[in-house]
């Protein structure tokens, strides 16, 4: 089933016309790497799906039980205002800088969101915090703060505190680039797990052989376009386009 649909999508910051014409669907249980130089627009792109932005043409579409009320037949999100901030918290978003709360414990910066934009029960939220921090491997750091951890351990904090909010689409943007490669390992096998729970996920990478490995499809951007998609042993192994060998070239 179909949850995300984005149609015809343009984005321009100023003159700079930074998404062009881009559309991709994302269906439950589904894995979507994106793959692309700097400077594509594939931040823009997890932007404007997850409503950090406003798309200046196109249509964002959310179908499904949890859109049901914004709109039946899953109509563009941007045409019932109201809705925005319900069914933006179904859509989690994982950054390449952790974007933790600084004063914050472990254990409240997942806390916080499902308690004050979720408005669920405390008790009900902090066990199945505890049952996160387990998961990742932190059941003895939620009292820490988040200087106190690696880049690892906070990229695995900050995963829980998106899984903590219950997404129907968890969407990561480069979640390994700000880490030492030794610690790139560990956030990999977690997001492995979570597509193997068929957690739906759309993954901003440059592992190429993780994304092979882990995606349903693979959509590569360059210049606000996306040049091409496909199965991901096409796209990685068979790539039919020139600037998607070029740029899979810099890999080998
Ligand atoms: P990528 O994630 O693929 O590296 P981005 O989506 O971050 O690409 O950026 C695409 C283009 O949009 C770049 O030219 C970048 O400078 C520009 N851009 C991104 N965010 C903004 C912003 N908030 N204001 C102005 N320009 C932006
Ligand atoms: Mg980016």
């Amino acid at each position: 089933m179909k949850i995300l649909e984005i149609n015809h999508c343009n984005k321009k910051f100023g003159e700079n016309e930074v998404l062009k014409d881009i559309s991709l669907s994302v269906s439950e249980g589904q894995v979507v790497s994106i793959i692309g130089p700097s400077g594509s627009g594939k931040s823009t792109l997890l932007r404007c799906a997850t409503l950090l932005e406003t798309m200046d043409g196109g249509d964002l579409i959310y179908l499904g039980d949890y859109a049901a009320k914004a709109d039946p037949q899953g109509k563009s999100v941007y045409a019932s205002k109201q809705d925005l901030q319900g069914i933006k918290q179904h859509f989690g978003l994982v950054f390449q800088n952790f974007n933790l709360f600084p004063h914050y414990t472990v254990l409240k910066n997942i806390t916080e969101p499902p308690i004050l934009i979720g408005k669920r029960p405390k008790e009900e939220v902090y066990a199945e915090a505890r049952v996160l921090l387990e998961k990742m491997g932190l059941a003895d750091k939620e009292k820490a703060y988040p200087y106190q951890l690696s880049g690892g351990q906070q990229q695995r904090v900050s995963i829980a505190r998106a899984l903590a909010m219950k997404p129907k689409i968890l969407f990561f943007d480069e979640p390994t680039s700000a880490l030492d490669p030794e610690l790139t390992g560990e956030i990999l096998q977690v997001i492995k797990e979570l597509a193997a729970e068929h957690m739906t996920m759309v993954i901003v990478t440059h592992e190429m052989s993780f994304a092979r490995d882990v995606s349903n499809h693979i959509i590569f951007m360059d210049g606000g376009v996306i040049v091409e998609e496909g199965e991901p042993d096409q796209i990685i192994n068979h790539p039919q386009q020139e600037r998607t060998k070029a740029f899979l070239h810099r890999f080998q």
